[in-house]
């Protein structure tokens, strides 16, 4: 595309901003195109449309305007004679504090085995929760370069879609960006393994198609009922994506049993109408009763909030329906970054409080950095904790708890209560009486049994714990 028709692409997106905003950004824009002039990308395009399409995702986004700043400048500093300070002076602090922890990330290795480097990632990674835009601008440079990755050498293409599957996917999640992580997964898949890749997209076609009648009529039934009963609305359906399929299928699912293969997106004004939809759809299709989440009451911990509810649609196919107001689902496409746009009236400090109090990433990232003195160790603990698999288990109240893979009932008590950890004298899981060193797995009910007279945790406990905050706190007592 035309870098003009992308600037006015960037720009229509920004009707929302203030002129002084719009101007400011203008002004990013030029710069970063007078930089750039004598550069192309692989592709044989002038380099600026990069810049610029990051600018744009970071506008899908909600950004603000020194974040979409930092996009358009992100790689000036790296690949042009502009310095920090220049920056600085020219727009801001803030500005040449994200362009600054851009062209750092981009530096990271997470597989060097070296102090320095170490303490450089050290550095980086604790860098992110002072000011998580950060991460936010590096995603939206992440994406676009993995939208384009069909121009790099194929050793290139495959280093990076494991390095985004690796590091990027699970902060996208993270962030709740959930719109980002889905297309990153797809387009990671590709690269790494194209024979798979085409099967499951030619899968998802086959879904799409097959699926298209039952949807359209479900969509059209729901629509009228809320419409009868006052409800704004507006409703989306889709299919699974293509990695999703491509797991659920490789895991050895069958197609007609994953419960989340054809979806429908309901959205509505407000909180109550998600209850009143929810009753409303309930009465037309049969709900399975131990589908149902609401994640509205009790939000994911990355701040994710919807009710689910899997329902027998037309044909008696699964339909997983998802209900919830326009606000939260700006939230669930683009995460964090929306929950900021939306609270812009409160104070920047309420902001990152809520970051480190309510999302788990921050409150772990902060934890690991704390308690691991130790380079290697914080590199290795933030691997095992942050970028792997997760699971989930339920309380006995049914809360939803996420812990990393091989995690213990150890980590399941200390992260309910302190002193649930510091009294546990036996575990029970899914009815079982079983050792408090043995492994949880996903979806199973904890019960944690404490006695008044218990010794406190034992020596033993913390090798057989996987999250810091466990670790910690039994270091803690034992200290006393
Ligand atoms: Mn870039």
């Amino acid at each position: 595309m035309e870098v003009e028709e992308l600037k006015e692409r960037l720009f229509n997106n920004l009707s929302n901003y203030t002129q002084e905003e719009k101007t400011e950004i203008e002004k990013a824009y030029e710069l970063a195109k007078n930089l750039h002039s004598k550069q192309y990308r692989q592709s044989g395009e002038p380099y600026i449309t990069h810049p610029i399409e990051v600018a744009i995702i970071l506008s899908e986004m909600k950004a603000d305007k020194d974040t979409i700043c930092a996009g358009l400048l992100h790689d000036t500093v790296e690949d042009t004679d502009i310095t920090l300070n220049e920056i600085e002076k020219m727009f801001n602090k803030d500005v040449a504090i994200l362009v600054d922890g851009v062209t750092k990330i981009s530096k990271l290795n997470f597989s060097s085995k070296q102090d320095r480097s170490l303490a450089n990632t050290r550095k980086i990674i604790a860098s992110l929760t002072e000011d998580v835009r950060i991460i936010i601008v590096k995603l939206a440079d992440r994406l676009h370069n993995m939208r384009t990755l069909q121009y790099k050498t194929e050793f290139k293409q495959k280093e990076n879609a494991l390095e985004t599957m690796e590091i990027f996917v699970p902060l996208a999640y993270y962030i709740g960006a959930y719109r980002i992580k889905n297309e990153l997964e797809d387009l990671s898949l590709k690269y790494l393994k194209p024979e798979e890749y085409k099967k499951a997209e030619e899968t998802h076609l086959m879904v799409q198609e097959d699926s298209k009648k039952c949807l359209e009529e479900m969509l059209f039934n729901i629509h009228t009922i809320l419409n009868d009963n006052n409800i704004p609305n507006e409703i989306k359906s889709r299919t699974k994506n293509i990695y999703g399929l491509y797991k659920k299928l490789s895991e050895g699912n069958k197609l007609e049993d994953i419960h989340d293969l054809l979806s429908l997106k309901i959205m509505v004004d407000e909180i109550n109408s998600c209850y009143l939809t929810l009753g409303l759809v309930h009465s037309k299709y049969n709900p399975i009763n131990y589908r149902f989440k609401d994640y509205i009451c009790n939000p994911k911990t990355n701040m994710y909030q919807s009710l689910h509810t899997t329902v027998f649609g037309e044909d008696d196919r699964l339909v997983q329906t998802q209900i919830r107001t326009f606000d939260m689902d700006e939230i669930a496409s683009y995460g964090l970054t929306s929950y900021w746009h939306q609270n812009k009236d409160a104070a920047r400090e309420k902001m990152q409080h809520d970051l480190k109090e309510k999302y788990q990433f921050f409150k772990s990232l902060t934890e690991i950095n704390t308690t691991f003195g130790d380079n290697q160790e914080f590199i290795t603990q933030i691997k095992r904790e942050l970028f792997t698999d997760k699971i989930y288990v339920y309380t006995t109240k049914g809360d939803v708890i996420e812990l990393p893979i091989g995690a213990t009932p150890i980590d399941f008590a200390y992260r309910i209560h302190t002193d649930i950890g510091n009294s546990m004298i036996g575990a029970i899981v899914n009815d079982d009486k079983v050792s408090i060193y043995d492994e949880l797995h996903n979806k199973d009910r904890v019960r944690i049994i404490t006695s008044s007279v218990s010794m406190g945790p034992g020596k033993d406990w913390e090798e057989n714990a996987k999250t810091t905050n466990a670790k910690k706190k039994i270091r803690e007592f034992n200290r006393k």
